[in-house]
């Protein structure tokens, strides 16, 4: 008897290897394998430090510029976020930017890059050094947007869903060599001129980070400081226009739409703030959400942070449809994850394929709307697309009569 069950469960155990052998086998078959082969020599040349700038001509160039950069995205990202809250032929609201096209998000030097040097090619057309911020491969500063933006008399604002010395936020802002010198950063964004600074603050005293009451020491000498109790649009907007404020709030304190305060909550107060001065400005909103998902592997977290975009977006498009005269522009800063997207269930549930738990090489996607846009057709990299945004800033004589101008740079 006992030999008798010996042997079937020798059987099972037979069958169960022989078939785990033939599914490694299929999936082998099927491409889930690595497969390397040598980077062209020339290539990395190529796309090291900047060529000659383009020459860029403007027709109409903007009152306002609004960027929405969403950290981690790609092409999967946007069709599993459509199938999954608007059904596989469903409309989403980044369906409604008349311009697309797509950038390489490569560093100088290399192909794989950081939300560091991400950033800064796309706040300052300089493709750079990972780790860098805003500054060039040889440590030089670079003019951001912003601090053109600024010489112009424009307004500034930031929010982001992520800690606000962040290399993403603080390219636009800053300069330093190592993208984890916050309290540099904090510096710095304390004497820049932003009128809105919404952000979280994440590993508070560690390290370089400075603590609670140190950064709001530092905030406090320019800004009127709100969290991180919650506070509503209603609460942020109800400070004196022209006040400069900030507002700060705990680690993942600001991930989803459940969250309270949440990122279209904060993207709408800075809006409403800075849009209420009436003068020209520059706004940046990013999501962090898709990055830190994607890096996980957590498709449910992607589609929530797609939610949150989604009701940033449709607040921003509805702005600059009302207001004529602002540009937006919706890009991510590399993707994460490599990302797959496919069915299961018959077409009912949608399954992710992560390739990779870190940033791939993979173009992202490029959206625009408003005066200007049409720059942003095609293919590019992603410092074409920092030269371009820089380029469509009025010129300082045109900001009192808001005149049209073209102009070659
Ligand atoms: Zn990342």
């Amino acid at each position: 008897m006992a030999a008798n069950l010996r042997a079937r469960l020798v059987g099972v155990l037979a069958v169960v290897g022989a078939l785990g052998i033939l599914w490694l086998a299929f999936a082998w078959m099927t491409g889930r394998r690595t497969i390397q082969t040598d980077v062209h020599p020339q290539a990395l040349e190529h796309i090291s430090p900047a060529a000659e700038p383009e020459r860029i001509v403007v027709d109409k160039r903007p009152r306002n510029i609004i960027v929405v950069i969403a950290d981690g995205l790609g092409f999967a990202h946007l069709a599993a976020g459509r199938a999954a809250l608007h059904g596989i032929d469903g409309e989403a609201v980044w369906d409604s930017f008349p311009i697309v096209g797509w950038h390489r998000s490569h560093p100088a030097g290399g192909l794989v890059t950081d939300s560091a040097a991400a950033a800064t090619a796309l706040a300052t057309g300089h493709a750079t050094t990972p780790g860098f911020v805003a500054v060039n491969p040889a440590g030089e500063s670079v003019e951001t947007l912003f601090e053109r933006a600024a010489a112009r008399g424009y307004r500034a604002g930031v929010v982001t869903d992520s800690y606000v010395w962040d290399a993403t936020p603080a390219a636009f802002v800053t300069h330093v060599n190592d993208r984890d010198q916050a309290a540099m950063i904090l510096q710095q964004l304390a004497s820049a001129k932003l009128d809105v600074l919404f952000g979280e603050l994440e590993d508070v005293g560690e390290g370089e980070v400075p603590t609670w009451s140190e950064t709001e020491a530092i905030l406090a000498e320019r800004y009127q400081l709100f969290g991180p109790e919650p506070v509503t649009t209603e609460e942020l907007l109800a400070v004196d226009a022209g006040r400069q404020v900030a507002a700060i709030f705990e680690e993942d304190q600001i991930t989803d739409l459940d969250s309270r305060p949440n990122l279209p909550t904060l993207a709408r107060a800075a809006l409403g703030r800075i849009a209420a001065i009436g003068e020209p400005f520059v706004l940046l909103v990013e999501s962090e959400e898709l990055d830190s998902a994607s890096h996980r592997g957590d498709l449910g977290r992607v589609i929530r942070g797609i939610e949150a975009i989604e009701t940033v977006l449709a607040d921003l498009l509805e702005f600059a449809e009302r207001d004529g005269d602002t540009l937006v522009v919706f890009t991510s800063d590399h993707e994460t994850g490599a990302l797959a997207i496919s069915t299961t269930k018959g077409n009912r549930t949608l399954r992710a394929i992560w390739g990779s738990g870190n940033h791939t090489a993979v173009p992202v996607p490029l959206m625009a709307t408003g005066p200007g846009s049409e720059l942003f057709a095609g293919r590019f990299t992603s410092a074409q697309v920092g030269q371009r945004l820089i380029e469509l800033l009025r010129p300082p004589a045109s900001l009192d009569d808001g005149a049209e101008v073209s102009a070659d740079p």
